[in-house]
């Protein structure tokens, strides 16, 4: 089956920013594609939906999945201004499509994101779906130019996790911790869980768009050529 990566991201995000997440996933597709069979980029290679801050015209306004807006209003935690991560992926989860148009994707946010524990964190994913993203402390920590190249490695690092590698049956190059899996290869699936770590891979990887290790980037290309052919 055909899938696609949906792009999306709250109005608070910049231009600049929003520019970041689809010229990073472009690119990082594309990159992916010079590596595959002609036949297998036109037919198995994902297409890439910048939604931005979208809302459907169509349903009442304010009605349950109309709007970006709307899952940022049903996960945001009130007192603390800041995104409850899991609560906004449950929301990308159950959304009436997801099982109709099954899709990867990744959000932008401009909140601060924060995991089950309450503690501010860069992005959280669930496997497989989605991954939403914050520029929250990225701003906070950087100029503009240094933002754009850190934020660059953070989507290619989500997307990455998204789509799900690295493939956890691989013979050598993994890293554990906690529950997941990173590559300990020099690439932009390496654990980035702070910024001190996103902070390390960003001086490592003199590619600036982000850069996946060949182990990867053909565990991505398997990916997706087994998604098209329903292959698991
Ligand atoms: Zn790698």
């Amino acid at each position: 089956m055909e899938t696609f990566i949906s792009l999306t991201w709250s109005q608070d995000v910049e231009d600049n920013e929003a520019r970041v997440l689809v010229y990073t996933v472009t690119h990082l597709i594309a990159q992916l594609g010079k590596r595959l069979p002609f036949w297998f980029q036109f037919q198995s290679l994902p297409q890439i939906r910048p939604f931005g801050d979208w809302v459907i015209l169509m349903m009442p306004r304010g009605s349950a999945y109309s709007s970006m807006d709307w899952y940022i209003e049903h996960s945001i935690i009130p007192d603390r201004q800041a995104l409850d991560g899991n609560a906004y992926l449950q929301l990308v989860e159950m959304e009436p499509w997801q099982s109709s148009t099954p899709h990867f994707d990744l959000a932008l946010v401009g909140k601060d994101l924060n995991d089950a524990q309450g503690r501010s964190v860069l992005s959280m994913v669930r496997d497989g779906v989605a991954a939403v993203i914050s520029v929250y402390q990225l701003r906070r920590s950087f100029e503009q130019e240094e933002l754009i190249v850190k934020l660059s490695h953070l989507v290619a690092h989500n997307l990455g996790r998204v789509v799900g590698i690295p493939l956890h049956n691989r013979k050598t190059g993994l890293l554990h911790i906690g529950q997941n899996v990173y590559c300990a290869h020099l690439c932009a699936m390496r654990p980035v869980v702070g910024l001190e770590d996103l902070v390390e891979l960003s001086e490592q990887i003199a590619e600036e768009w982000g850069l996946y290790c060949e182990t990867c980037q053909r565990e991505m290309g398997a990916v997706f050529v087994s998604r098209y052919y329903g292959i698991n």
